[in-house]
């Protein structure tokens, strides 16, 4: 794999339009959308859009968040079937309007993540093997999820962070367990890709990587 073509991989954000990893809004808290709000043209069109980008994505997307998107409301596409390993999961996306955690399972699990909004980054996160959404549906009507996982609950938990402002490398204190994916490095790309079956290789990660992409310096030249 060229390193042209690893590069183009990080930057599928652009192709499906979403902002780019040093975007501000992806570190804000989302607001909050009015229920009487729900069925107007613009939440109706932001939601159609969102399901869109992830069409487009081969509908190989796992989940999305409206911060993702650029716009600071708290409206999330998770995946809500089943995945079983070794089967190619068939992704249904649901969207969560406000969603809030009605349960969490004191049980954790680490697992590994990237995402199309950090950029180069990915690694080890540790959370709740299940939780519990509650949210409101496009059409206004209250729903309850329950995602038994891993992935399911790591998936949601997620794109619930998203619009809270957090994204994984923040849930994920041991420095170890955080990977910069060194795409100059073609050795280094395909352990990481290996990684990502087995879990078992992780190089030194520059925390300050992830500072910088909070503090909106973009990651696309590499040390
Ligand atoms: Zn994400």
């Amino acid at each position: 794999m060229s390193e042209t073509a690893i590069r183009e991989e990080f930057d599928q954000h652009k192709e499906f339009g979403l902002v780019p990893p040093e975007s501000a809004v992806l570190n804000l808290e989302a607001e909050e959308i009015s229920v009487e709000d729900i069925a107007s043209p613009e939440i109706q069109s932001l939601i159609d859009g969102m399901y869109r980008i992830a069409e487009d994505n081969k509908n190989m997307m796992v989940g999305l968040a409206a911060p993702q998107v650029g716009e600071s409301k708290q409206i999330v596409l998770i995946a809500i079937n089943k995945f079983i390993p070794g089967e190619p999961p068939n992704i249904q996306l649901q969207e969560f309007i406000n969603p809030v955690i009605i349960d969490e399972s004191e049980e954790t699990v680490e697992m590994f993540e990237s995402c199309y909004s950090t950029d180069c980054i990915c690694g080890m996160v540790e959370r709740a093997k299940s939780i519990t959404l509650r949210a409101y549906n496009r059409y206004g009507e209250v729903f309850e999820h329950v995602f038994e996982g891993p992935p399911e609950a790591h998936f949601a938990k997620h794109e619930y962070d998203h619009i809270k402002g957090i994204r994984f490398p923040e849930r994920i204190i041991d420095d170890s367990k955080l990977h910069w994916v060194n795409i100059n490095d073609e050795e280094e790309m395909k352990r990481y890709k290996e990684t990502m079956a087995n879990q078992g290789y992780w190089p030194p990660f520059p925390r300050q990587k992830y500072r910088d992409l909070q503090a909106g310096v973009p990651l696309a030249t590499f040390a």
